[in-house]
């Protein structure tokens, strides 16, 4: 968090409070707690998804509190889902004038059903567009779920979600993913795109295409009158980056083109919400993995040995340490001259993760 960071200054807001689906959205400012939320049971709100409280045991044994909405700005809300580990995203949901928007949506058909039993407390309607911040199922799996919305993506982010449908299932078979039906998006953009929500008395949502990151496809969304800005996955936050599937060099830019949004409040794509301070943290990190690339390469030795030793180093406290070896493998084809996003083989970069870790890294979803 910044100094007066927007967790801070306005606390974290109960999206379960009971609230009828028209409730006003200020009403929200009364804080519950989410243990109220797992408690409420069927969701009135939304009949038509079932029950809010079957995320399934895998949520006893997730460390830190259940997923719940924050309000960060007037309509503007970040759904946070502890820990932030593997397949535990973050969304967000806009909402303005009698609309909704929401942005992306969560792993599991369990989870899927309570984000949009929460959501639906929040918003006066469902929502009509739905932002994939990129193609990885933890942030697109529970599209099926809001059959209202018009998914919105990057070209490359929809030509992902088809090529990989429901592939991350295999890497976790142990998890309870549910009845997942893959779900595109419909409209795609290259470079940049603004929405408009809540007509003349609402607010634009900008989405911002930084280059290849922590995909190809990946897509900023800031909305420049609250200056609060939903990264994806190009941010995390007491977690490891990921930028395998993208780019070293290019998560760099992006950060740069974040920076120079000059928000104040940043949404990760995984862990607690933020302030500018969250970019510095994952660019120490990056910065690093091109060195760590550069040492590699002149001292001839490969990215497992590096990940072994050093090893993760001033970054051993984040979740998800393992990700340092793909991520090597990614700073040493840039350092040897790939371009970024250019393709490496990621199933077999997975499966090296997973040999070195130990076996399959944990999954809480
Ligand atoms: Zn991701």
């Amino acid at each position: 968090m910044g100094e007066g960071g927007a967790l801070g200054a306005r606390g974290a807001v109960g999206a379960a409070d009971g609230r009828g689906p028209a409730g006003p959205v200020g009403a929200a400012e009364s804080a519950e707690s989410a243990d109220a939320a797992e408690s409420a049971g069927t969701a009135d709100s939304a009949e038509d998804v079932g029950p809010v409280d079957d995320a399934g045991p895998a949520d006893a044994v997730v460390p830190g509190a259940p997923a719940r909405f924050t309000e960060l700005a007037d309509g503007v809300f970040g759904y946070v889902q502890p820990d932030g580990g593997w397949c535990l995203n973050n969304a967000g949901l806009l909402v303005a004038g009698g609309e909704s928007v929401l942005i992306d949506t969560v792993a599991t058909e369990a989870r899927a059903r309570r984000l949009r039993a929460l959501a639906l407390r929040l918003a006066p309607a469902a929502p009509r567009l739905l932002v994939n911040t990129h193609f990885h199922g933890d942030h697109t799996f529970g599209n099926f779920l809001f059959p209202e919305a018009t998914v919105v993506a990057h070209a490359h982010a929809r030509e992902d979600v088809l090529r990989a449908g429901l592939h991350l299932t295999g890497l976790w078979p142990e998890v309870r993913w549910g009845d997942l039906r893959v779900v595109p998006p419909s409209v795609t953009y290259r470079d940049r795109m603004t929405l408009h929500i809540g007509g003349a008395d609402g607010f634009p949502v900008e989405l911002l295409h930084p280059g290849p990151a922590h995909t190809t496809g990946d897509t900023v969304v800031w909305l420049p009158e609250q200056r609060v800005v939903f990264t994806g996955d190009l941010v995390m936050s007491r977690v490891t980056p990921f930028c395998v599937m993208g780019s070293v060099s290019g998560s760099l830019k992006a950060l740069e083109t974040l920076r120079a949004l000059g928000a104040e409040t940043v949404v990760p794509g995984h862990g607690p919400v933020g302030g500018p301070e969250l970019l510095d943290a994952d660019e120490g990190y990056l910065r690093r993995l091109q060195r760590l690339a550069t040492a590699g390469l002149a001292t001839g030795l490969p990215p497992a040995h590096l990940a072994h030793d050093p090893g993760p180093g001033p970054y051993a406290d984040l979740l998800d340490t393992e990700r340092l070896l793909p991520n090597l493998h990614r700073a040493y084809a840039e350092a040897r001259g790939a371009p970024p996003g250019a393709p490496l083989d990621i199933p077999a970069l997975f499966h090296e993760m997973t040999e070195h870790h130990g076996g399959a890294p944990a999954c809480y979803a």
